[in-house]
Protein backbone atom coordinates (compact mmCIF):
# COMPACT_ATOMS: atom_id res chain seq x y z
CA UNK A 1 0.00 0.00 0.00
CA UNK A 2 1.17 3.51 -0.98
CA UNK A 3 0.73 6.08 1.26
CA UNK A 4 0.41 9.69 -0.37
CA UNK A 5 2.44 12.08 1.09
CA UNK A 6 0.44 15.82 0.91
CA UNK A 7 1.86 19.37 1.45
CA UNK A 8 1.08 19.80 5.30
CA UNK A 9 2.88 16.84 6.02
CA UNK A 10 5.73 18.09 4.13
CA UNK A 11 5.82 21.21 5.79
CA UNK A 12 5.77 20.30 9.01
CA UNK A 13 8.55 17.88 8.41
CA UNK A 14 10.64 20.82 7.01
CA UNK A 15 9.65 23.04 9.98
CA UNK A 16 11.03 20.19 12.44
CA UNK A 17 14.25 19.92 10.31
CA UNK A 18 15.19 23.95 10.88
CA UNK A 19 14.93 23.30 14.52
CA UNK A 20 16.71 20.55 14.72
CA UNK A 21 14.58 18.60 17.33
CA UNK A 22 12.22 16.25 16.92
CA UNK A 23 8.65 17.87 18.51
CA UNK A 24 6.10 15.31 20.05
CA UNK A 25 3.32 15.89 17.32
CA UNK A 26 -0.26 15.50 18.35
CA UNK A 27 -3.59 14.75 16.38
CA UNK A 28 -6.13 17.07 17.72
CA UNK A 29 -9.84 15.30 16.20
CA UNK A 30 -12.48 17.56 17.85
CA UNK A 31 -15.54 19.07 15.31
CA UNK A 32 -16.06 22.29 18.15
CA UNK A 33 -13.53 24.21 16.18
CA UNK A 34 -13.39 26.73 19.46
CA UNK A 35 -12.17 24.15 21.36
CA UNK A 36 -9.55 23.01 19.03
CA UNK A 37 -8.18 26.05 18.35
CA UNK A 38 -7.85 26.58 22.58
CA UNK A 39 -6.64 23.06 22.59
CA UNK A 40 -3.83 23.92 19.86
CA UNK A 41 -3.06 26.91 21.38
CA UNK A 42 -2.11 25.24 24.61
CA UNK A 43 -0.18 21.88 23.64
CA UNK A 44 1.89 24.30 21.22
CA UNK A 45 2.89 26.35 24.17
CA UNK A 46 4.09 23.29 26.12
CA UNK A 47 6.05 22.17 23.36
CA UNK A 48 4.00 20.02 20.49
CA UNK A 49 3.61 20.11 17.16
CA UNK A 50 -0.01 20.06 16.86
CA UNK A 51 -2.58 18.98 13.59
CA UNK A 52 -6.24 19.63 13.99
CA UNK A 53 -9.13 17.89 12.16
CA UNK A 54 -12.66 18.89 12.31
CA UNK A 55 -14.47 15.47 10.95
CA UNK A 56 -13.73 11.96 11.89
CA UNK A 57 -12.87 11.15 8.01
CA UNK A 58 -10.53 13.85 8.14
CA UNK A 59 -9.14 12.81 11.49
CA UNK A 60 -8.44 9.03 10.12
CA UNK A 61 -6.68 10.47 6.95
CA UNK A 62 -4.11 12.68 9.05
CA UNK A 63 -3.28 10.23 11.68
CA UNK A 64 -2.53 7.73 8.58
CA UNK A 65 -0.37 10.09 6.77
CA UNK A 66 0.87 12.00 9.35
CA UNK A 67 1.90 9.74 11.91
CA UNK A 68 1.46 11.74 15.03
CA UNK A 69 2.51 10.69 18.61
CA UNK A 70 -0.45 10.75 20.19
CA UNK A 71 -4.13 11.15 18.69
CA UNK A 72 -6.78 13.25 20.90
CA UNK A 73 -10.08 12.00 19.89
CA UNK A 74 -13.16 13.09 20.22
CA UNK A 75 -16.13 10.50 20.14
CA UNK A 76 -19.29 13.01 18.72
CA UNK A 77 -18.16 13.89 15.43
CA UNK A 78 -19.13 14.60 12.26
CA UNK A 79 -19.36 11.94 9.10
CA UNK A 80 -17.30 9.24 10.95
CA UNK A 81 -17.80 8.94 14.58
CA UNK A 82 -15.09 8.76 16.55
CA UNK A 83 -15.49 5.09 17.85
CA UNK A 84 -15.20 4.42 14.07
CA UNK A 85 -11.42 6.03 13.91
CA UNK A 86 -10.21 4.41 17.14
CA UNK A 87 -11.22 0.40 15.47
CA UNK A 88 -9.55 2.01 12.41
CA UNK A 89 -6.72 2.94 13.71
CA UNK A 90 -6.11 -0.13 15.82
CA UNK A 91 -6.53 -1.99 12.83
CA UNK A 92 -4.12 -0.49 11.24
CA UNK A 93 -0.73 -1.60 10.93
CA UNK A 94 1.12 1.74 11.08
CA UNK A 95 -1.52 3.67 13.31
CA UNK A 96 -2.02 0.27 15.74
CA UNK A 97 0.32 1.53 18.73
CA UNK A 98 -0.56 5.43 18.77
CA UNK A 99 -1.45 6.23 21.72
CA UNK A 100 -5.34 7.58 22.16
CA UNK A 101 -6.95 9.95 24.39
CA UNK A 102 -10.41 10.23 24.14
CA UNK A 103 -12.82 12.77 25.13
CA UNK A 104 -16.18 12.22 26.04
CA UNK A 105 -19.56 14.17 26.92
CA UNK A 106 -21.66 11.51 27.50
CA UNK A 107 -21.97 9.24 30.97
CA UNK A 108 -22.43 6.33 28.94
CA UNK A 109 -20.24 6.80 26.52
CA UNK A 110 -17.29 6.60 29.62
CA UNK A 111 -18.92 3.48 30.65
CA UNK A 112 -18.54 1.60 27.82
CA UNK A 113 -14.46 2.88 27.40
CA UNK A 114 -13.90 1.94 30.59
CA UNK A 115 -14.03 -1.50 29.50
CA UNK A 116 -11.58 -0.19 26.87
CA UNK A 117 -13.48 -2.41 24.37
CA UNK A 118 -12.24 0.28 21.75
CA UNK A 119 -9.00 0.15 22.25
CA UNK A 120 -8.19 3.85 23.64
CA UNK A 121 -5.74 4.17 26.08
CA UNK A 122 -7.27 6.75 28.24
CA UNK A 123 -10.25 8.93 28.53
CA UNK A 124 -11.10 12.47 29.79
CA UNK A 125 -14.55 13.50 30.10
CA UNK A 126 -15.71 17.07 29.01
CA UNK A 127 -15.95 19.96 30.24
CA UNK A 128 -12.26 19.13 31.33
CA UNK A 129 -9.21 21.79 32.34
CA UNK A 130 -6.26 21.95 29.82
CA UNK A 131 -4.21 21.45 32.67
CA UNK A 132 -5.90 17.98 33.56
CA UNK A 133 -5.33 16.93 30.13
CA UNK A 134 -1.64 17.95 29.68
CA UNK A 135 -1.32 15.77 32.62
CA UNK A 136 -2.91 13.06 30.83
CA UNK A 137 -0.79 13.37 28.00
CA UNK A 138 2.37 13.44 29.44
CA UNK A 139 1.46 9.95 31.54
CA UNK A 140 0.35 8.61 28.58
CA UNK A 141 4.01 9.68 26.47
CA UNK A 142 5.77 8.28 29.44
CA UNK A 143 4.35 4.82 29.63
CA UNK A 144 4.80 4.91 26.10
CA UNK A 145 8.82 5.30 26.34
CA UNK A 146 9.14 3.42 28.61
CA UNK A 147 8.01 0.34 26.99
CA UNK A 148 10.56 1.12 23.57
CA UNK A 149 13.43 1.04 26.40
CA UNK A 150 12.53 -2.14 27.93
CA UNK A 151 13.70 -5.60 27.18
CA UNK A 152 11.64 -7.09 23.82
CA UNK A 153 11.17 -10.81 24.44
CA UNK A 154 10.07 -12.17 27.81
CA UNK A 155 8.28 -15.72 28.23
CA UNK A 156 6.78 -17.58 31.65
CA UNK A 157 4.86 -20.30 31.72
CA UNK A 158 3.94 -20.06 28.15
CA UNK A 159 2.88 -16.73 28.16
CA UNK A 160 5.12 -14.96 25.68
CA UNK A 161 4.95 -11.03 25.25
CA UNK A 162 6.62 -10.10 22.04
CA UNK A 163 7.18 -5.73 22.73
CA UNK A 164 8.47 -4.56 19.55
CA UNK A 165 5.66 -6.98 17.16
CA UNK A 166 2.92 -6.14 20.14
CA UNK A 167 1.99 -9.75 20.21
CA UNK A 168 1.24 -11.67 22.93
CA UNK A 169 0.86 -15.52 22.78
CA UNK A 170 -0.25 -18.05 25.48
CA UNK A 171 1.09 -21.76 24.69
CA UNK A 172 1.85 -20.84 20.69
CA UNK A 173 -2.19 -18.99 20.99
CA UNK A 174 -2.27 -15.60 19.82
CA UNK A 175 -3.57 -13.76 22.62
CA UNK A 176 -6.59 -10.46 21.08
CA UNK A 177 -5.14 -7.72 23.53
CA UNK A 178 -6.46 -3.91 24.03
CA UNK A 179 -3.35 -2.10 24.57
CA UNK A 180 -4.29 -2.19 28.04
CA UNK A 181 -4.86 -5.73 28.57
CA UNK A 182 -1.45 -6.15 26.76
CA UNK A 183 0.42 -3.38 29.08
CA UNK A 184 -1.58 -5.00 32.44
CA UNK A 185 -0.43 -8.97 31.25
CA UNK A 186 3.20 -7.28 30.42
CA UNK A 187 3.48 -6.14 33.90
CA UNK A 188 2.54 -9.18 35.80
CA UNK A 189 4.24 -11.08 32.99
CA UNK A 190 7.45 -9.48 33.85
CA UNK A 191 7.87 -9.99 37.38
CA UNK A 192 6.41 -13.56 38.13
CA UNK A 193 5.18 -14.09 41.89
CA UNK A 194 5.41 -10.33 42.60
CA UNK A 195 2.54 -9.29 44.36
CA UNK A 196 1.20 -5.79 43.07
CA UNK A 197 -1.56 -3.61 44.20
CA UNK A 198 -4.58 -2.67 41.84
CA UNK A 199 -2.72 0.65 42.44
CA UNK A 200 0.34 -0.15 40.87
CA UNK A 201 -1.31 -2.32 38.09
CA UNK A 202 -3.38 0.82 37.09
CA UNK A 203 -0.13 3.13 37.60
CA UNK A 204 1.79 0.47 34.92
CA UNK A 205 -1.24 -0.42 32.46
CA UNK A 206 -3.68 2.70 32.40
CA UNK A 207 -0.81 5.31 33.50
CA UNK A 208 -0.22 7.54 36.09
CA UNK A 209 -2.35 10.47 37.28
CA UNK A 210 -5.29 8.33 35.43
CA UNK A 211 -8.76 8.66 37.38
CA UNK A 212 -9.64 5.30 36.85
CA UNK A 213 -11.99 2.86 39.62
CA UNK A 214 -9.67 -0.14 40.87
CA UNK A 215 -12.90 -2.38 40.19
CA UNK A 216 -11.67 -1.42 36.20
CA UNK A 217 -8.51 -3.48 37.07
CA UNK A 218 -10.74 -6.29 38.34
CA UNK A 219 -12.42 -6.12 34.75
CA UNK A 220 -9.31 -6.17 32.89
CA UNK A 221 -8.22 -9.15 35.05
CA UNK A 222 -11.36 -11.26 34.46
CA UNK A 223 -10.73 -10.88 30.72
CA UNK A 224 -7.45 -11.54 30.86
CA UNK A 225 -8.05 -14.80 32.49
CA UNK A 226 -10.58 -15.91 29.87
CA UNK A 227 -8.64 -15.18 26.83
CA UNK A 228 -5.79 -16.60 28.62
CA UNK A 229 -8.33 -20.07 29.28
CA UNK A 230 -6.38 -20.74 32.29
CA UNK A 231 -7.75 -19.03 35.34
CA UNK A 232 -5.06 -20.15 37.64
CA UNK A 233 -1.74 -18.19 35.31
CA UNK A 234 -3.53 -14.59 36.99
CA UNK A 235 -3.33 -15.45 41.01
CA UNK A 236 -5.92 -13.11 43.46
CA UNK A 237 -3.81 -11.68 46.45
CA UNK A 238 -6.62 -11.31 49.18
CA UNK A 239 -6.81 -7.82 49.92
CA UNK A 240 -4.11 -6.38 47.90
CA UNK A 241 -4.21 -7.30 43.84
CA UNK A 242 -2.96 -9.70 42.00
CA UNK A 243 0.63 -11.66 40.84
CA UNK A 244 1.48 -14.04 37.79
CA UNK A 245 2.19 -17.83 39.08
CA UNK A 246 5.21 -18.28 39.66
CA UNK A 247 5.75 -21.96 39.05
CA UNK A 248 4.06 -24.52 37.31
CA UNK A 249 1.06 -25.95 39.06
CA UNK A 250 1.55 -29.42 40.20
CA UNK A 251 -1.28 -31.78 39.63
CA1 LIG B 1 -18.03 16.67 19.09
Amino acid sequence: MSVVNEGPALSTLSANVHQGVSQPRILIVEDERALAKVLAYNLQREGYETIVAHDGQEGLRKAQTQLPDLVILDLMLPVMSGLDVCRELRAGEKTRDIPILILTAKAEETDQIVGFSLGADDYVTKPFSVKVLLQRIKALQRRTETATDAGEIIEHLGVRIDRVRHRATCKGQVLELTPTEFRLLETLVRQPGRAFSRHQLMDSAIGGGAVVLERTIDVHIKTLRRKLGDPDLIETVRGLGYRFREAPRVD
